[in-house]
């Protein structure tokens, strides 16, 4: 009877942890706005947060992006080959930055729009690399987003080359 008891015992155990395991691994992939106190797709104040606190709240790949501006290797990034309808924000703050009406396919490898929305973004002079162009960085958070260069598609002829990781795309079905 003992052992019956212990066995019983130990199956339920295992179920438990096998319940538990789908929610951990949800909170995982969910990770932009969870433990994160500045994420708001609704504030636009401005934000000063030093890099030590970033390093905190941001998974590595996050941080080395948008605080380092380390570029994600072209073809891997999760919005290159994506076009839902919907909504792209920052993922470090949440801010809004495109609308995936202004999203096109490129075939550089990383996201690409020709038009950002104006209160989402901002410009920095960036002559890293021995190159000269232009940092496109979070107007909120100051965070890393891509560069923009001059050989978009109508009707601006900009392209915004962003790097997926440092986006967050909200569906259009999921704004009920
Ligand atoms: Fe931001």
């Amino acid at each position: 009877m003992k052992t019956l008891i212990y066995l019983l015992a130990i199956i339920s155990f295992q179920m438990c942890t096998q319940v538990k395991q789908p929610e951990n691994n949800l909170k995982m992939d969910n990770n932009s706005s969870k433990n994160n106190p500045y994420y708001s797709r609704t504030d636009r104040t401005k934000l000063t947060v030093s890099n030590a606190e970033w390093r905190k709240i941001l998974s590595p790949d996050l941080y080395a992006v948008a605080r380092q501006a380390d570029t994600e290797r072209p073809f891997t990034g999760k919005y290159n080959e994506f076009d839902e309808l919907g909504d792209y924000y920052c993922a470090v703050c949440g801010n809004h930055l495109f609308r995936s009406d202004s999203k096109f396919s490129s075939t550089c490898g990383w996201p690409s729009f020709f038009e950002a929305d104006k209160e989402g973004v901002a410009y920095n002079r960036d002559s890293s690399h021995g190159m000269e162009r232009t940092e496109v960085v979070c107007k909120r958070c100051d965070s890393h987003l891509g560069h923009i260069f001059n050989d978009g598609p109508p009707p601006t002829g900009t392209r915004y080359c962003m790097n997926s990781v440092s986006l967050e795309f909200v569906g259009d079905s999921e704004k009920k």
